[in-house]
Formats: C-alpha cells, sequence, structure tokens
C-alpha cells in the first residue's frame, strides 16, 4: 500500500478531483478533447445505424454460460496498448476511444462481407463499415460487474487460477452477459468464482476505464450463509480485515482503487460511500503494472 501511495504521489493515494460547475448550474466533468480524426472518404451512404446489439448479435442461450472474465479484460488490456489502432500506446485514452480496435474488424459480423474504415457522414469517428451490407459494427464499452462481500469486519478475496494475473488476489466479478442485471451478474459471477451466496446491498463503486472501454460496476453485498469455496477459477478464497488485504498482491487496477476507497470509507467514517472514478492508465506503462494509474473525475456521496 505505501509503495502504491509513494508512486501515485499524493496523502490519498489516487484520487484527483477534476470537476468543475457548469454553466447550467449543474456538475460536469472537464473532458479531454479528441484530435479530429481524418477521413479519406465520407461520401458514401450507409444502410444502418443501430448502436445497440441486435438480435442477431445474442447467443443461443442466455444460461450459466461462465464470462471470458478477466482473461478477456486483461487481453483487451494488453491488446490496447499495442497500438490497437495504428496510435502510440503513449498517447491519450482519449484518442484510444476514437477508434477502439476498429481497424481490427475486417469482416462483417452479420453478412461476413469486407469491411472498411472510415468517418460515416453525420460522426466522428472511424468505424468498420461492410461494403456488401452497409452495417456499421459500433463497438460499446462492456460491463463488468462483481461483489465487495463484507463479513465480521473482513472482506472476502480470491485467488486466480487462471492467467493473466495467477496467484493475485481480486474480488468476484467478471463481465456482465446479456439477459441479466448488474447486481444478478454480480451474484452469478460471485457463486461461481467463490461458491458464494450473496445478497446484494446497495451499489458501491463505478469505475470506468476508457482505455479499454470497460465500466465496472461493484456492489456491496452479504454473505446469505457464512460459506464459501473456490470456484474453477480460483485457487482460494479468504476474508481478510482491512488491515491485512494484500494490496501488492492484487490482480487488477480496478480492484486496487475500489478497495483503497471501501477500506478509507470504513476507517474515515466506519461504513461505505458511494464512488465513481475514471481509471486512466499511465501513459507507457505496462499493463502488469496495476498501480500506474490515477483516478481521476472522483465523485462520491
Ligand atoms: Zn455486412
Amino acid at each position: 500500500m505505501l509503495k502504491a501511495m509513494q508512486i501515485l504521489g499524493s496523502s490519498s493515494g489516487f484520487v484527483s478531483h477534476r470537476w468543475r460547475p457548469h454553466n447550467s448550474g449543474g456538475l460536469s466533468f472537464i473532458s479531454k478533447s479528441a484530435k479530429p480524426l481524418s477521413s479519406s472518404s465520407s461520401s458514401s451512404s450507409y444502410s444502418s445505424c443501430s448502436r445497440s446489439p441486435t438480435a442477431s448479435l445474442l447467443s443461443p442461450g442466455f444460461s450459466a454460460r461462465k464470462s471470458r472474465c478477466f482473461r478477456a479484460f486483461r487481453m483487451s488490456a494488453i491488446n490496447s496498448e499495442l497500438n490497437p489502432d495504428g496510435t502510440s500506446s503513449s498517447s491519450s485514452s482519449t484518442s484510444f476511444q476514437s477508434t477502439g480496435n476498429t481497424r481490427k474488424i475486417n469482416f462483417c459480423q452479420w453478412c461476413g462481407g469486407q469491411t472498411k474504415h472510415e468517418i460515416p457522414d453525420g460522426e466522428e469517428k472511424i468505424r468498420a463499415i461492410c461494403t456488401i451490407c452497409g452495417r456499421i459494427a459500433y463497438q460499446n464499452p462492456k460491463m463488468v460487474v462483481g461483489c465487495l462481500i463484507e463479513h465480521d469486519n473482513k472482506v472476502l478475496l480470491c485467488k486466480r487460477k487462471i492467467e493473466p494475473s495467477y496467484g493475485l488476489w481480486t474480488l468476484p466479478a467478471g463481465y456482465m452477459e446479456i439477459g441479466e442485471s448488474a447486481a444478478e451478474g454480480a451474484i452469478r459471477e460471485t457463486w461461481e468464482e467463490a461458491g458464494a451466496e450473496v445478497e446484494v446491498l446497495s451499489p458501491f463503486a463505478q469505475l470506468d476505464i476508457p482505455l479499454i472501454g470497460q465500466t465496472y460496476i461493484i456492489f456491496l453485498a452479504k454473505l446469505k450463509k457464512p460459506q464459501f469455496s473456490p470456484g474453477p477459477e480460483s485457487l482460494e478464497c479468504r476474508l481478510y480485515d482491512f488491515d491485512d488485504i494484500p494490496f501488492d498482491s492484487l490482480a487488477f487496477s480496478s480492484i486496487l482503487v475500489t478497495l483503497k476507497l471501501y477500506v478509507e470509507d470504513m476507517k474515515a467514517a466506519g461504513r461505505p460511500k458511494f464512488h465513481y472514478g475514471t481509471i486512466n492508465k499511465r501513459p507507457g506503462s505496462k499493463p502488469s503494472d496495476i498501480q500506474a494509474y490515477t483516478l481521476d473525475y472522483h465523485l462520491q456521496s
């Protein structure tokens, strides 16, 4: 923990506030401006602009299919830092967001036709557009849902049995599935990874990670029964006192942020707040360096 604080260089460790009053009276975030992207051609017309997943994108069945969980998450992180859209890995997260890994989409997911990469009329970002059916492959962030389980003034952590981050500790969490709510997904992931039946109590944190197109929603939860056991992706599950949380052996920045916020809340007021924030990876840092980030736009209630 000390190491993290020293690296991040603030007394609170990792929190910076960047909101300001909005002209209309509300609050708004200070946004980073994106570099405008040039287009080789924007004169074509496109037949579909659906931004939502369509039925053809859905899995045949929604039931009990194990999510790709953090395996895909980490691969996404790694890929994103290997210049997914031709930009430098040291560029800002905003420039990454401009195209995501659109240029890696070479074939249409609906008809199999070849795609071209252009800015559609009326839009600002490069998209993969099917040259046959004209549909546009929009890419949107994924939701990762999980539980921070409180029990006897301890929190439940799982030691990963899979790469990446094999042997490191995490909260039970994974990708939300189509057909379930965020809370349902968090409960499911907790059952799958920690063999624990939980009741969700309240939302604790929403953490956006723009660089890799992910949003975490972590719920506070309690055990329905005082029982848990490691699932297929966990080596071990264990309750940790606040002061014993293995901050030097956590798997992901998002988990580090979540647990540090939680411990800070508990030590300051004896109860957790709700937190919103954006985790921005430090330019040029390795995906495995989970302490190389800043928490921006941090709001709490
Ligand atoms: Zn097509």
